[in-house]
C-alpha cells in the first residue's frame, strides 16, 4: 500500500533521480575538461537557480500560513515544539561530532598555511547578535521580502497564522483558501521546474568545477594544506548524515532510513549541487509529500521552518573552522572557549540564510565569540565550496529528517 500509485510516475521518479546524477557526472567533466567554456552555460544555471528561489518567499508564506492557521488553537504548540526540539538536539549533536572530530583529527596542528582567499568584506562584517535577535521582527516585511530574508518572513507568517483564527469564521476560511491556493500554485510550477533539473544542474556543477579547475596550482596548495581540514569536514557530514540522522530516522519515524534517502535523493542532490537549502525547499516539499507521504500542512511548516533554522551541517563546519583556525594560530582554546563555540556555532547555523556562503559570512559571529582572528576566514574562503556541498546537503536532510519524524509523531501514516 505504501508503493508509489502508479508505474508511470515510479518510472518518471527513476528517471529523474538518474538524470540529475547524470547531469552532475557530465556538468563534472565538462567544467574540468572546457573549464573556458563554462561562459556560455553559466546562463542555465542562472536561469535554473532564479527560477528556484523566484517561488520560495511565496511558497514559505503559504505553507507556514496554512500550517498555523490550520493547527493554531489545537496542536500547533506541540507540532512546532516537537519540531524546535528536534531541530535543537539534532544541530547540537552534529556540532559535537564535529567538535570530536577536529579534535581528534587536529587538522591546524603543525601545519603552515598561508591565507588564500580573500576574506574581504566577509572577515571585517561586523555581525551583532542583538541586531539579529531584533531583526527577527521586521519592520518592513515587504523590505524583509525583497531582500530574501526568511526568518522575520516566517515570523510575520506564524503571526497572522495565530491571529487569523481569530477571524470571523467566514474571513479565516477566505484567507485559509486563498493561501491554500496560493500554496498549490507555486506546487504547479515546482513540477515544472523540478523536470529542468538535471539541465541547471549539469550547467551550475560545469561552472563550478571549472572556476576550480582554471587553477590548478591553487588546488595542489589547497590539497596539502587544508586536506586533512576538507576530510575532517566531509566525514563529520557522513556520520552525522550517514549514520546518526538515520538511526534517529529509524528509532523515531520507524521507518527505513536508507528508503527514505532514496525517495528524496531528487532534493539530496539539488542540494548538494546548488548549495542552497532555500532553492531546494520546493522539491523537499514536494517529494515529502508525494514520496513520503507527509501532509500538505506538515511538510510544509516543518521543511519551511527548517530551511533557514535547521541547519546540522553549517552548524557543524562553523565549529570545525573555528578549532582548526585556533590550532592553525598555535592559539590554545579553554574548555570554556569550546563551549561558547558550541553555543555560537548553534546561533550562527540558525542566523545563515539558505543560501550559498552564508555560513562563511556567519563565521565572523564564532571567531569574534573567543577572539579568534578574523583572516582566518580567508583561509577557510579557500576550501569554502568543496565544504559548502556536503554541508548544505546535510542541511536539508536534516530537515527532510525532521518532517517524517514529526509526521509519524503525529499519526501520519507515512508512504515510505
Ligand atoms: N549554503 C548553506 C545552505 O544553503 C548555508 C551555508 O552553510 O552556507 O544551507
Amino acid at each position: 500500500m505504501n508503493r508509489e500509485s502508479s508505474g508511470k510516475r515510479r518510472g518518471i521518479r527513476i528517471a529523474l533521480h538518474w538524470q540529475i546524477l547524470i547531469g552532475i557526472a557530465l556538468g563534472a567533466v565538462f567544467g574540468i575538461f572546457l573549464p573556458h567554456w563554462t561562459g556560455y552555460i553559466e546562463w542555465i544555471g542562472d536561469l535554473f537557480l532564479n527560477a528556484l528561489n523566484m517561488i520560495v518567499i511565496p511558497l514559505i508564506a503559504s505553507s507556514i500560513f496554512i500550517g498555523v492557521a490550520g493547527m493554531a488553537g489545537g496542536n500547533l504548540g506541540r507540532v512546532l515544539g516537537k519540531t524546535l526540539g528536534y531541530y535543537l538536539c539534532t544541530t547540537v549533536t552534529a556540532i559535537v561530532i564535529g567538535l570530536v572530530l577536529v579534535s581528534t583529527i587536529k587538522p591546524g596542528v603543525g601545519k603552515d598555511v598561508v591565507l588564500q582567499g580573500d576574506a574581504g568584506g566577509i572577515a571585517t562584517q561586523e555581525i551583532n547578535m542583538v541586531d539579529q535577535l531584533t531583526g527577527i521582527v521586521p519592520s518592513n516585511v515587504f523590505a524583509a521580502m525583497a531582500d530574501g530574508n526568511i526568518l522575520p518572513i516566517i515570523f510575520f507568517m506564524i503571526v497572522l497564522g495565530i491571529f487569523s483564527t481569530k477571524l470571523e469564521k467566514r474571513h479565516y476560511t477566505i484567507l485559509l483558501d486563498f493561501f491554500t491556493a496560493v500554496y498549490e500554485l507555486i506546487m504547479k510550477v515546482t513540477m515544472f521546474i523540478i523536470r529542468l533539473t538535471p539541465i541547471g544542474i549539469f550547467s551550475v556543477m560545469a561552472c563550478m568545477i571549472g572556476a576550480q579547475a582554471g587553477h590548478p596550482e591553487s588546488l595542489v596548495d589547497i590539497v596539502k594544506g587544508l586536506g586533512l581540514f576538507v576530510l575532517t569536514v566531509w566525514a563529520g557530514c557522513l556520520i552525522h548524515g550517514g549514520l546518526v540522522l538515520p538511526a534517529t530516522v529509524w528509532g523515531l519515524a520507524r521507518v527505513n532510513p536508507y528508503r527514505h534517502m532514496r525517495k528524496v535523493s531528487t532534493p539530496l542532490l539539488t542540494a548538494f549541487t546548488t548549495c542552497s537549502s532555500s532553492a531546494t525547499l520546493p522539491l523537499s516539499i514536494r517529494y515529502t509529500q508525494e514520496q513520503c507521504g507527509v501532509s500538505e500542512r506538515l511538510a510544509g511548516l516543518t521543511l519551511s521552518l527548517g530551511s533557514t533554522v535547521n541547519m546540522n551541517g553549517t552548524a557543524l563546519f562553523e565549529c570545525v573552522s573555528a578549532i582548526f583556525i585556533a590550532q592553525l594560530y598555535g592559539i590554545h582554546l579553554t574548555v570554556g572557549q569550546e563551549i561558547t563555540i558550541v553555543l555560537t556555532s548553534l546561533l550562527a547555523a540558525v542566523g545563515s540564510a539558505g543560501i550559498p556562503m552564508a555560513g562563511i559570512v556567519m563565521m565572523a559571529i564564532v571567531f569574534n565569540a573567543v577572539g579568534l582572528p578574523l583572516e582566518g576566514v580567508g583561509i577557510i574562503l579557500a576550501v569554502q565550496q568543496i565544504c559548502e556541498m556536503p554541508r548544505t546537503c546535510l542541511n536539508v536532510y536534516g530537515d527532510l529528517c525532521g518532517a517524517v519524524i514529526v509526521a509519524r509523531s503525529e499519526g501520519e501514516k507515512l508512504t515510505i
